[in-house]
């Protein structure tokens, strides 16, 4: 039979590994729904390729174009995600939830529903709105699995453990681009330059969260959250080549180490074939790879954003969203380069430390909106802030 699945964010950088992965088994697989913001000539390809029925675009001119085209008639075509109650009826084998931002997090809520097993990318989502994920997944019986490399890695490093059995997680970080940069010049770098990542091929957004080391900072919080473990339990390991991506150690004397090559089609395909004996047909890492792994801690001096992991509150809060909204409003600032780098650094600390911020680490988000408001709020403070 069929699988039947749902793609949200398909036509981005992971939703169009997921599409490349299935285009080449396209006969076991059944597109319920593809979704997409803007890009509506990628998302007519998808839906063309795989016959998909239901397309859903947000932007509303991207949406004008696709409906008003006559020979678009045979689609379904929305422009928000509430039709997703009308679209499904039943439980689907498989959704993605790939939507980069915290506009994820509606979406994903509703397909949980609608899905016998979800993979998320989406890391805003995760941070941001846990409580409720969390609340859907145990509501509905939904299986849930992680597509971010290193969360993939300890989901797969751990499954059938019990958490009381985990003594420690590590997670890796590549250091970005300016590993080994002096202080100096890195302050004022030119975005173009903090774009380079030596190792994985990434939207900006995520390549200046690479730069900064912020990225490590939500990985973490994606740890605690998913695998419901406290903050002293997870460290984070610069390894400069990126091969493994996880170690878990266990409090009966193991250390499982996971790795792979640096390439995100890799956890992907694995959240969709999970226990099929299917091949992925892609470079498997060298075994000399491993020779000299070269673990090394941080150095907070050079990757200040890092220290933030002490503020961040061991439950549930809406600090979260103040740390999600205002970094990414921030890298826009600084791509646009109307910040330096330092002072993207310095405005996002002064930031968090303001009262009517810290004090949200003891509020846990009572419903979406508020975490919409609140994302909308801190976002006008940074304008305040960078004008
Ligand atoms: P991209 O920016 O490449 O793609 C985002 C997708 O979401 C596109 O389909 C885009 O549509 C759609 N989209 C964006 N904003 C909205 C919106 N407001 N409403 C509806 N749809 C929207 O992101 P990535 O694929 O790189 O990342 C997706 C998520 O996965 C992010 O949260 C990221 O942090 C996370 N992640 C990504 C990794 C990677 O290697 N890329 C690794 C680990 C996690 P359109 O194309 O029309 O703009
Ligand atoms: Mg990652």
């Amino acid at each position: 039979m069929k699988k039947k699945i749902a793609i949200l964010g398909s036509t981005g950088s992971i939703g169009k590994s997921l599409i490349d992965i299935i285009k080449k088994d396209k006969k076991n697989f059944e597109i319920i729904l593809l979704t997409a913001k803007k890009n509506y000539k990628k998302l007519l390809h998808q839906a063309k390729i795989f016959n998909v029925k239901n397309l859903i675009i947000t932007d509303k001119n991207s949406y004008k174009t696709l409906k008003n085209r006559k020979y678009n008639k045979k689609y379904n075509i929305y422009d928000n995600f509430k039709v997703i109650n009308k679209i499904f009826n039943k439980k689907i084998d498989y959704t993605m939830s790939a939507i980069s931002g915290l506009d994820g997090l509606e979406p994903t809520l509703k397909m949980i529903k609608y899905s016998k097993k979800i993979a998320v990318a989406n890391k805003e989502a995760i941070i941001c709105g846990w409580t409720f994920i969390d609340k859907e997944l145990k509501k509905n019986k939904t299986e849930f699995i992680p597509v971010d490399s290193e969360h993939f890695s300890i989901w797969s490093l751990i499954k059938r453990n019990k958490n009381h059995l985990i003594d420690k997680v590590f997670i890796t970080a590549s250091g970005g681009p300016f590993l080994n940069w002096p202080l100096y010049k890195i302050k004022n770098v030119h975005p173009n330059r903090a774009l380079k990542h030596p190792n994985w091929s990434m939207g900006k957004k995520i390549s200046i969260d690479s730069a900064t080391m912020m990225n490590k900072v939500f990985e973490v919080i994606e740890t605690q959250k998913i695998f419901g473990l406290p903050k002293s339990k997870i460290q984070i390991l610069v390894h400069e080549k990126s091969y493994v991506h996880a170690i878990v150690q266990f409090n009966n004397g193991l250390k499982k180490i996971l790795a792979h090559d640096t390439n995100m089609k890799i956890p992907i395909f694995n959240t969709i074939y999970d226990n099929e004996n299917k091949i992925l047909k892609s470079k498997n890492l060298n075994i000399k790879n491993l020779n000299n792994l070269n673990f090394k801690f941080i150095d907070k001096k050079k990757f200040p954003l890092v220290k933030i992991l002490n503020s961040i509150p061991n439950e549930d809060s809406l600090f979260e969203t103040v740390l999600v909204s205002a970094n990414d409003e921030l890298v826009k600032y600084y791509l646009n380069k109307k910040i330096s780098f330092i002072k993207f650094q310095k405005t996002l600390q002064n930031l968090i430390k303001l009262k009517e911020f810290s004090k949200l680490k003891k509020k846990k988000p009572r419903n979406i909106s508020e975490i919409n408001a609140l994302n909308w709020y801190v976002r006008l403070k940074i304008k305040s802030l960078c004008i």
